[in-house]
């Protein structure tokens, strides 16, 4: 029941005058703002539910709850302003009588409810014990001709009235050009023509079966449904043969191996034997990288799995080659731990070969930067690893082939677009792309048609299961219990404070003032240290070195320790208010401990809210991460949880998401999709091409990156 007055049934809205120099009138911005730019685009614009307006009712044979459209003769109407100023007018049908009750109200409206006038009123019915009454129905003159459909009701914005969207997409969808191309003789036989099922779904007749137009699982949108995930199918296959006509330098391994490779020397520094699944997917990066086609492969593997080694490898057959490598990492204390993990592996190597691993980073002195970035262009850098000031437009390779990102799910499509040109001549590097968050195996099939992926499903070795335990917060003290345990034995903690505040000034203080309360209470001489996203970097970068050097036992900090950081000694993770975080941040924050050999826990402190539960989908987070520790697995129920559109939204900016198939449900229409695609675009090239433009439009672009 809206509560604010409905704006004024004129044109006022429409016509509202363009601000000076926009060029665009109100209702065209917030048109664009919903994505409605071409005629398809409104045709497109599916109602998000629907208004039965086409009967007209007796009051007598309304109930309570009923949405109801009745007619009737105004028999009073008055303001009032006990207990509060409102609107109060009566009808009367012949059958009963009902009162209409409006807090805010136009004059208009009242006008409108003069006494005597005939109004159709439409609104939810409430029996009270003073009678049918109506709060902020709809009025219109009665006598006008009911329409023969159902009324659609768009999702809308501010600044756009739903008559005004409503007569917008009706002329929208007129004007579409909605000729069919799904070619016949391999499309939809028996299906629903495209013009009849969207002129449906705008107006459905009133005998529709209403669960199947909320559900999806009428004819009219499955044909759209079919529609939407063959124009995604046809872009990511398109993305992928665009991909294979690029070019890339070719890095062949040599037939046999030789043993003065930076690959074998690498190989033999290391102080511990590749998994299998480290040795299998080292292969398969291999194989890409001998190719002349960039390389497109997403690495993932849980947090753990040993990443890291892979893309040393991976850097070292580039540079064999005689080629330049970049790894960057989303934020920098990550990017420093890769760098010294990589320093101490490679730089003895490398300087051996008059060659060296560079730095860069945006908080870098200019100094320090200018140094590097000659050593870049110059090319003995032949490893360059830091943030995304590795890829800025000053920064000049000699000879970059071959990109490594990391938890490459916070890189926008930008940055990775601007790696393009930043090989020799015309060639693309190769691209490598880390991530901790699997995505499940239909998801990374559809949403990544244009990647290949490789799983690293093994952990070395050694590692013994995080114990995950949930402990509601008032019982805190057998936290602080456990932690004197562990540092008794020589071991470290990590605290997680979760950002409660938009404000990461509050959090900070929050986080400070858990530091020193855990500090008070643990008391000398265990030596509790924070860390804060808001920290300057070389703070940050003490206080890391400091843990690592076990000098600090306690690290409290924010979630900016969620990435990669990597201490083999800390065994214990207390995470404060888990109930706040999503379930992947959980598992990543729970796969910082478990590193070494000793067994390690991972405590959710919880605590209910007002209501004094943990809400639904809060308590099966934690049931699952109590469950398992299997990364896939979380994000499986993760992906439950959360429904897909959400799931990848926070994970792959820009890509296309789905507006009305669902990939978990609609797997039969997706099969058939991913079957078409392949020959649709071999037989109708234009077609396809015309689908996929009318389905994605602009969007398509953000797939190719
Ligand atoms: P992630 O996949 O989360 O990035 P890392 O690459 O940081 O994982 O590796 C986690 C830890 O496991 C590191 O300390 C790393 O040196 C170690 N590690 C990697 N591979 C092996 C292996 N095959 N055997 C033993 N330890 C390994
Ligand atoms: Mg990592």
């Amino acid at each position: 029941m809206p509560a604010k007055p409905q704006p004024e049934p004129s044109e006022k809205t429409a016509a509202a005058p363009a601000a000076p120099g926009s060029g665009l009138s109100q209702v065209q911005r917030a048109l664009r703002k919903l994505g409605l730019v071409r005629d398809i685009d409104f045709a497109l614009y599916l109602p998000m539910r629907y208004e039965d307006e086409t009967r007209i009712v007796r009051l007598a044979d309304t109930r309570d709850g009923d949405m109801a459209q009745v007619e009737g003769v105004v028999t009073e109407c008055e303001v009032v302003y006990r207990p509060r100023r409102q609107l109060l007018a009566t009808i009367d049908d012949g059958s009963d009588t009902c009162q209409l009750r409006f807090f805010n109200f136009y004059p208009s409206q009242q006008k409108q409810l003069a006494v005597g006038a005939r109004v159709r009123v439409r609104g939810e019915m409430r029996g009270g014990f003073v009678g049918r009454q109506m709060m902020h129905p709809t009025v219109k003159a009665a006598g006008t001709a009911l329409p023969n459909a159902l009324t659609p009701v768009y999702s809308t914005v501010a600044g756009l009235a739903q008559p005004v969207l409503r007569r917008e997409v009706r002329s929208g969808l007129a004007r579409a050009v909605l000729d069919e191309t799904i070619p016949v003789q391999i499309g939809l036989r028996g299906a629903w023509d495209l013009r009849a099922a969207l002129s449906f779904l705008h107006y459905p007749t009133p005998d529709v079966a209403m669960a199947t137009l909320e559900d999806h699982s009428h004819p009219a949108w499955q044909r759209i449904k079919a529609e939407e995930l063959l124009a995604q199918q046809l872009s990511q296959l398109q993305a992928r043969l665009e991909r294979a006509a690029q070019r890339a330098p070719m890095l062949p391994a040599p037939a046999e191996p030789v043993a003065t490779s930076l690959h074998a020397q690498l190989l033999a520094v290391l102080p511990f034997g590749l998994t299998g699944a480290q040795r299998r997917v080292g292969e398969e990066i291999t194989r890409d990288l001998g190719r002349e086609i960039p390389m497109h492969r997403l690495l993932q593997g849980d947090v753990g799995s040993g990443k890291t080694v892979v893309a040393a490898l991976a850097a070292a057959r580039c540079i064999d080659a005689g080629f330049q490598c970049a790894l960057m990492a989303p934020t920098e204390i990550l990017a420093a731990q890769h760098f010294g993990k990589l320093v101490g592996w490679l730089d003895p190597l490398l300087a051996a070969r008059g060659l060296r691993v560079a730095w860069l980073t945006g908080s870098q002195k200019k100094k320090e930067r200018d140094e590097m970035s000659a050593a870049v262009e110059s090319g003995q850098a032949a490893l360059v690893i830091g943030t995304h000031a590795v890829i800025s437009e000053k920064v000049r390779f000699k000879n970059l082939a071959l990109a490594i990102i990391d938890e490459q799910h916070r890189f926008g499509v930008a940055q990775r677009l601007a790696l393009r040109g930043k090989a020799v001549g015309h060639l693309e590097p190769h691209l490598l792309m880390m991530s901790a968050t699997p995505i499940p195996r239909t998801l990374a099939m559809s949403y990544y048609a244009d990647l290949d992926v490789s799983t690293l499903d093994e952990l070395p070795p050694g590692r013994t299961p995080i114990v995950t335990k949930l402990v509601a917060d008032h019982r805190r003290d057998e936290v602080i219990d456990r932690i004197h345990a562990q540092i008794a034995q020589g071991r470290q903690v990590y605290w997680v404070c979760p950002l409660i505040e938009e404000s990461e000034a509050v959090d900070l203080r929050n986080a400070t003032e858990t530091r020193d309360e855990l500090a008070g209470t643990l008391g000398e001489p265990i030596q509790v240290g924070l860390l804060h996203s808001r920290m300057p970097t070389a703070e940050k970068q003490a206080v890391m070195a400091a843990f690592t050097a076990n000098e600090i036992q306690v690290l409290v900090s924010t979630t900016v320790i969620e990435v990669g950081v990597d201490v083999p000694n800390a065994s214990l993770m207390v995470i404060e208010h888990a109930e706040r975080f999503g379930l992947s941040q959980l598992h990543q924050l729970r796969g910082r401990v478990g590193r070494g050999a000793a067994a390690s826990a991972c405590v959710l402190l919880y605590a209910p809210g007002d209501s004094g539960r943990v809400g639904e989908a809060a308590r099966a987070r934690l049931k699952a991460m109590a469950e398992t520790g299997d990364g896939f697995e979380i994000a499986r129920r993760d992906l439950e949880i959360r429904g897909p559109g959400e799931f990848l939204g926070a994970r792959q900016s820009g890509a296309p998401l789905l507006r009305f198939a669902d990939l978990t449900t609609d797997t039969l229409l997706l099969d058939w999709a991913r079957e078409l695609a392949p020959v649709m675009l071999q037989k109708h090239p234009e077609l396809a091409q015309r689908h996929i433009d009318r389905w994605l439009g602009t969007k398509a672009e953000y797939l190719k990156a």
